[in-house]
């Protein structure tokens, strides 16, 4: 190729890299790499437009600048690509102030040993200004070869890091990082070929044309395959930003690693707590109560639930971890304080309780109530209401149960009982014939006080045979039954009339009906007796030789 040929080349390479450092420098802010990468582009431009400037103009003052320049825009390519790799492998690092003056030192003093006339020859002799000739002929003097190998050191450090940050990422980020090293490896074996090449000192060293190359695959990385925009937050910086408390134990139980948050929770669980966690076991940090509290709680979708101190809660999770070939590197503890929501749930559960508490005592009132509606103030048996559901509902099931019997009860001549001994010693012997009819009913069965002195049972299932029996039972009952009231001694005697459901009738109003008639004739033909419904009446005998009635025995 003519000299002329390389010229435009290096010239077009030139702007290639003037166009790639742009658009990395401006997408500094949003990409942290970017403005390594700009660096890098901006040594690569100069050492393009040196090695231009060197095929079209050859002039003497041209050769005399071209080694500072060209070591300047080495210095600025390799200590780019340093940083770049370091800032992709870590993506919060940053070089500290330190490290950009020791950086700068050595291109700094090449620089200014190529610059100067005395030690010029020491980093590279011009033979070409002496022959005269335009093609470029050069000796690499002790300096230049020092700096080559400093140089590879630095960029074989970066490469290591980007390495390291291959083997360590996952998809997408695996695939950029793969992209930054195999053309960074592309720049290298150009720059070492073309070195090689160039011991001699002739030839033309094409470095900056394959770091061009490689700035171009960066920059396609950057605006098509997103390289730079998916930069990862450090792993350890999100352990140490997140609210939870990491921890991590060895297999031995030995603290490893705790982030701020668990630093922060075991010191204000255990104030006494003095020194280095890291290290320690992680029973003695914790110290024995929670870890136990902690290791006795029942394990629950891989959480642990405790109250490790009274009113601090825990929620514990716990995984382990291993190495890629499963063997035990210890166990990560992502530790919560969930005290509030534990008061918050405690609060819940203690008002559910009483809401359940007074809803309960609200239905046994409304219970009550319900029952106190259908029933007698005075006796305590049914009232009239429930007596016409019970026997509606007995009727209703009858098909299923049979026959069903009504007893009409009704005390004899009780006007007498409130006339000799008063309303309230009538009241008391009510009660009394009261309890005895509850005391005769069975289950299914229903007493009810119908008004005054008179009540009715009702006895699904119960043919006229069993309702005569248990009638006549009950008569005797009474009738032999004193009550002991205020003015003396009184036994009562009742008169009873029956009817069976469905021969006397089959509704309500004409079984009562039949029930009353029945009890008219037991009134009529002596009373303290038992009468069945229907036109063959069956009348027991009475139980007292002539019309007892209420028997009144005197007092004292
Ligand atoms: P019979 O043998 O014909 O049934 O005579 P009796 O006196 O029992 O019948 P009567 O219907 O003439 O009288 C019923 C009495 O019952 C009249 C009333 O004063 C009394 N009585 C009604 N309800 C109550 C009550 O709640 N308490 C008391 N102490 N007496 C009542
Ligand atoms: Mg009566
Ligand atoms: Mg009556």
């Amino acid at each position: 190729m003519t000299a002329g040929s390389w010229a435009v080349v290096f010239g077009c390479a030139t702007l290639v890299a003037v166009g790639t450092a742009v658009l990395a420098w401006r997408r500094r802010r949003r990409t942290p790499a970017a403005t390594a990468l700009a660096a890098t582009m901006t040594g690569v431009a100069a050492w393009s437009a040196a090695d231009a400037l060197v095929y079209t103009l050859g002039t003497e003052t041209v050769h005399r600048l071209y080694p500072p320049v060209l070591l300047a825009s080495v210095g600025l390519v390799v200590v780019g690509t340093w940083v770049l790799a370091r800032t992709v492998a870590d993506p919060s690092w940053r070089p500290a102030r330190r490290t950009a003056l020791l950086l700068a030192v050595e291109p700094l003093i090449l620089v200014v040993a190529a610059a100067l006339p005395a030690t010029r020859d020491l980093v590279m002799a011009d033979l070409s200004a002496a022959d005269g000739a335009r093609e470029s002929r050069v000796t690499f003097g002790p300096l230049f070869l020092a700096h080559t190998a400093y140089s590879y050191v630095l960029v074989a450090v970066a490469y290591t890091h980007l390495v390291r940050c291959f083997r360590r990422v996952t998809g997408v980020l695996r695939r950029q990082v793969a992209v930054l090293l195999g053309s960074a490896v592309l720049s290298t074996v150009g720059n070492v070929v073309s070195v090689g090449s160039q011991l001699d000192g002739a030839g033309s060293d094409l470095t900056p044309l394959f770091f061009l190359l490689t700035g171009l695959v960066d920059c396609w990385a950057i605006f098509r395959g997103g390289l730079l925009r998916l930069v990862p937050v450090a792993r350890d910086q999100v352990v140490d930003t997140v609210p939870d408390a990491v921890l991590v134990v060895d297999p031995a139980g030995l603290l490893i690693d705790v982030n701020p948050a668990a630093d922060r929770m075991l010191h204000e669980l255990r104030p006494e707590l003095e020194g280095e966690l890291v290290g320690r076991p992680l029973h003695d940090v914790a110290g024995p109560r929670a870890v136990g509290v902690l290791l006795s709680t029942e394990r629950r979708d891989g959480h642990r639930v405790a109250e490790v101190r009274p009113g601090v809660w825990l929620d514990v999770r716990d995984s382990a971890v291993s190495d890629p070939r499963g063997r035990p590197l210890g166990r990560i503890l992502v530790v919560r304080d969930v005290s509030e929501q534990q008061e918050r749930q405690a609060a819940v559960e203690r008002l559910n309780r009483q809401l359940a508490e007074q809803v309960e005592v609200i239905e046994r009132l409304r219970a009550e109530l319900a029952e106190e509606a259908v029933r007698d103030p005075l006796t305590g048996l049914h009232n009239r209401r429930h007596l016409d559901r019970a026997l509606g509902a007995g009727l209703a099931a009858r098909p299923r149960t049979g026959e069903l019997s009504v007893l009409v009860v009704d005390v004899d001549h009780f006007k007498r009982v409130n006339d000799r001994l008063g309303h309230a010693a009538g009241d008391a012997v009510l009660t009394a014939v009261a309890g005895t009819l509850a005391g005769a009913v069975r289950e299914g069965d229903t007493a009810a006080r119908l008004g005054g002195e008179e009540f009715v049972l009702v006895l699904p299932g119960a043919g006229r045979e069993q309702a005569l029996a248990r009638a006549e039972r009950i008569r005797r009952t009474v009738a032999a039954t004193p009550h002991d009231v205020d003015g003396g001694p009184v036994t009562v005697t009742v008169s009873i009339g029956v009817a069976v459901c469905p021969a006397d009738g089959a509704s309500a109003a004409t079984l009562l009906e039949a029930a009353d008639r029945a009890l008219y004739t037991a009134k009529a033909t002596g009373r303290d007796r038992v009468v069945a419904a229907g036109p063959a009446a069956f009348v027991p005998a009475p139980a007292s030789p002539a019309d007892g009635g209420a028997q009144l025995v005197p007092g004292g």
